[in-house]
């Protein structure tokens, strides 16, 4: 039983929601991997060639050209099953580093640098997103001491836990088992 080869345009618009029109977000309607990437399967089974590959990097092949090698394709919009071309962009690995901290998705960096000093992250791909940063999706982002204490202090000084969460890409209810010192409890 041959295998038909499809085009892969023919395969992947038709997963591609565009129904929001030219300027929203493209949701991807087929598979997606845990961090809400879509996902395409490419080769096949029988040879061997069985690939995955995300959905977003494809479009912006399609659509944009060839991603330069080793660089990432990155969201404007902060959405990860958004294949809008308008809303990608490729960046280097240092790129996406400071657009994650930016948009304070990375924890390494203690307490957000970029919140600190606003103009320094400020590249030609920053976009300021209050959206997402949705800490279930970074399950592994590691909490430091510093960390720890200042969140304390940022909700005795009245800032929503949510708040507090959103800035630092965490889940909410993970600042919520912070303030009420049911996790974290060693550090005063
Ligand atoms: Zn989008």
């Amino acid at each position: 039983m041959g295998q038909k080869v499809i085009p892969l345009v023919e395969r992947i618009l038709p997963r591609v929601d565009m129904s929001g029109g030219p300027d929203a977000c493209w949701p991807w309607t087929g598979g997606r991997d845990r961090d809400g990437y879509g996902t395409v399967s490419l080769g096949s089974r029988t040879n061997h060639t069985r690939t995955s590959t995300k959905a977003h990097r494809l479009m912006y092949q399609l659509v944009i050209g060839e991603i330069p090698s080793g660089f990432h394709v990155c969201h404007r919009c902060d959405n990860p099953p958004c294949c809008n071309p308008r809303h990608l962009f490729a960046a280097s690995p240092a790129d996406n580093m400071a657009d994650m901290v930016a948009k304070g998705r990375s924890l390494t960096d203690e307490l957000n640098p970029a919140r600190q000093e606003p103009g320094k992250f400020k590249g030609r791909n920053f976009v300021p997103a209050e959206r997402r940063a949705r800490g279930e999706s970074h399950g592994s982002a590691k909490l430091t001491e510093k960390m720890v204490r200042s969140i304390r202090e940022r909700s005795r000084n009245g800032e929503s836990q949510s708040e507090i969460a959103r800035s630092l890409g965490i889940d909410h209810s993970t600042v919520g088992r912070i303030v009420r010192g049911q996790i974290w409890a060693h550090v005063a």
